[in-house]
């Protein structure tokens, strides 16, 4: 639909369809004609790609990768959106629209049954009150996909594109830097949505790394520890694993020494290799 990003065209089509918007669902709606032409280029939305969307509020972005993109398959849990994007999205036939909460959707599946053929992206504009579940999802079933395009707040840019070692770090950043090349695109003011947030959002995209860090015999045992590390801010990393994990402290302190790491050290201030080994040391232990 042409001027979809027109604040006129769009509060036309809301009001028509009676919609209100529902702040636990995280809806702020783009209103910035100049954001998702950008979110798309950016975000590998061309030949050759099917892209996944997740959360099309009225089908702005979705509108920009269908023009650009071979399909869209794009995921939207409020049902009540489902008249308008039959509307917005009429003019395209390469478009899929699943009402279903992303975390629920078998996303492995969708792209054998959809893309077959095809490369895959995500591009997105998140509903911010699950950034991090999304982007764990995303990065831990090992999708087959080139990149994950999405706007942020500005808050959740900063942790998720964060060096380790540095104290923006949480778990969903050693998560990114163990499969991707993080990369900070732009930042959108608060004043670009409908209704406005009280914080400005940023544009990131993930680049899959095509190897991830060498010396994990057992991801998953890696990223309960991952996750255990951060589980309670500003403790060691010796306290913080052995609640989280529910194993004796000093098991974990011998984890620690055999890895080369003081006892006193926390979560933050580890590097890749140092979370790697330290995990190793520990999964033998117990
Ligand atoms: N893409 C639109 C835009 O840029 O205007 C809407 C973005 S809005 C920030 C987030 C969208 O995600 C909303 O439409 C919301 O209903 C949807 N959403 C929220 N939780 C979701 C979930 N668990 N699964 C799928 N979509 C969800």
């Amino acid at each position: 639909m042409d001027r979809l990003s027109d604040i006129g065209v769009i509060k036309d089509i809301l009001s028509r369809h009676g919609f209100t918007f529902s702040k636990s669902l995280g809806q702020n709606f783009l209103v910035n004609p100049s954001v998702c032409p950008r979110i798309a280029e950016m975000g590998n939305a061309g030949k050759g790609f099917g892209i996944i969307e997740i959360g099309t509020g009225i089908g702005v972005l979705t509108n920009e990768l269908a023009k650009r993109a071979d399909k869209v398959c794009a995921i939207e849990i409020d049902k009540r959106l489902m008249p308008v994007l039959e509307e917005t999205l009429a003019e395209y036939d390469n478009v899929k629209i699943i009402n279903e909460d992303v975390l629920k959707v078998d996303l492995k599946k969708l792209i054998e049954d959809e893309f077959s053929g095809l490369e895959v992206a995500v591009c997105a504009n998140l509903p911010y009150y699950i950034t991090s579940p999304i982007i764990m999802a995303l990065l831990e079933q090992r999708l087959p996909i080139k990149s994950v395009t999405v706007m942020v707040q500005k808050e959740a840019a900063q942790r998720l594109c964060a060096k380790l070692g540095t104290r923006d770090v949480g778990a969903v950043t050693v998560a990114v830097r163990y499969y991707c090349e993080p990369k900070v695109l732009f930042n959108v003011s608060r004043g670009s949505f409908m209704p406005a947030p009280n914080v400005d959002s940023c544009v990131i995209r993930l680049d899959i790394k095509e190897t991830t860090p060498e010396g994990v015999t057992d991801e998953a045992f890696f990223f309960k520890t991952v996750r255990a590390a951060f589980s309670q801010r500003r403790k060691t990393l010796v306290n913080s694993v052995s609640s989280g994990l529910g194993v004796d402290k000093a098991v974990v302190i011998k984890a620690c020494e055999q890895a080369g790491l003081p006892s006193t050290i926390r979560p933050e201030q580890l590097l890749m290799e140092q979370f790697t080994a330290f995990s190793e040391e520990l999964r033998k232990l117990i």
